[in-house]
C-alpha cells in the first residue's frame, strides 16, 4: 500500500517535470538545443579527426623496419671486417714462416735428408694453410665489399625515408595543432550555448546523449532520423508545434527540420 502511495507520488513528481519541461518549451529553446547538438557533432568529428591524426603520427613500420635492418648490416660488416684483418694478420705470419721455411730449406745449410724431408714436409703444410687463408680472405673481401655497398644504398634511402616521413611528420603536426585550436573554440562555444538551454532540460539532453550518442535528431517525412520510426500524427504535429517532443521508440529529443 506504501509501496503504491510511493510509487505514485514518484509518478507525480516527474509528471509535474515532465509538464514543466513540456509546457515550458518553447521553439527557439528547441532551436537552442539544437544548436548545442550541433556543436557537439562538431567537437565529435573533431575527437575523430584528432584520433586518426594521432594514429598517423605514429612512425610508419617501413621505417622501423629499414632502420633495423641497416643496423644488422652495419654489426654484419663490422664482423666481415674484424675477421678480415684477423686473416689478414694470419696471412702476413704464414707468408713469413712459409718464406724462412724456404730460405732454410734452400740455404744449403742442412745436410741431413730426414732434417730437409721434415722442412720440405713443414713448408708443404704452411703453404697449404696460407692457401686456405688467401681464399678465406678472399671471400671475406669480396662480402665486406658487399655489405659496404649494401649498406651505403640502404642508407641513403633510409635517408630518403626519414626525410619524406619528417615532411609528412610536419604536415600532420600542423593539422593537429589546427583541430586543437578548432576544439578549444567549440568547448567554449558549447559552454556558453549550454549555460542559455533550461538547467533540467539541459540535464535530459545530456542523458540523451550518454545513451544514444545523439540527443537531437531531427524528423523528415514523419520518421525519427534516430531509428527511423514513423511517428503517429499526433507526435508529428507536437513536433512541428512549440513542443518538446520525445521519440517514443528511441528516447531522442525531435527537431522539425
Ligand atoms: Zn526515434
Amino acid at each position: 500500500m506504501v509501496s503504491r502511495q510511493v510509487r505514485r507520488k514518484t509518478r507525480d513528481v516527474f509528471d509535474t517535470w515532465r509538464c514543466y519541461l513540456y509546457n515550458s518549451f518553447s521553439m527557439s529553446e528547441l532551436a537552442q538545443l539544437y544548436k548545442l547538438q550541433r556543436i557537439d557533432l562538431k567537437i565529435q568529428e573533431h575527437k575523430k579527426a584528432l584520433n586518426e591524426i594521432l594514429h598517423e603520427l605514429m612512425e610508419p613500420e617501413a621505417l622501423v623496419v629499414a632502420r633495423i635492418d641497416i643496423e644488422r648490416q652495419k654489426q654484419l660488416l663490422l664482423k666481415t671486417e674484424k675477421k678480415r684483418k684477423e686473416q689478414d694478420w694470419q696471412e702476413k705470419e704464414l707468408k713469413e714462416k712459409a718464406d724462412k721455411l724456404g730460405k732454410e730449406l734452400y740455404s744449403g745449410r742442412v745436410k741431413n735428408s730426414r732434417e730437409l724431408a721434415n722442412l720440405d714436409q713443414e713448408l708443404k703444410g704452411v703453404k697449404a694453410k696460407l692457401k686456405a687463408v688467401e681464399d678465406e680472405l678472399m671471400e671475406l673481401m669480396e662480402r665486406e665489399e658487399e655489405l659496404d655497398e649494401l649498406v651505403k644504398a640502404d642508407s641513403c634511402q633510409l635517408k630518403t625515408m626519414e626525410q619524406d616521413w619528417q615532411q609528412k611528420k610536419e604536415g600532420f603536426l600542423e593539422r593537429k595543432q589546427e583541430i586543437e585550436n578548432s576544439m578549444g573554440h567549440l568547448v567554449k562555444e558549447r559552454r556558453s550555448q549550454a549555460s542559455a538551454i533550461n538547467p533540467q532540460i539541459f540535464k535530459l539532453y545530456e542523458e540523451i546523449r550518454e545513451r544514444k550518442g545523439q540527443a537531437v535528431v531531427t524528423m523528415a517525412q514523419g520518421q525519427c532520423q534516430g531509428c527511423r520510426i514513423l511517428l503517429s500524427t499526433r507526435e508529428q504535429q507536437q513536433v512541428k508545434g512549440e513542443n518538446l517532443v520525445q521519440c517514443s521508440s528511441c528516447g531522442r529529443i525531435l527537431f522539425p527540420g
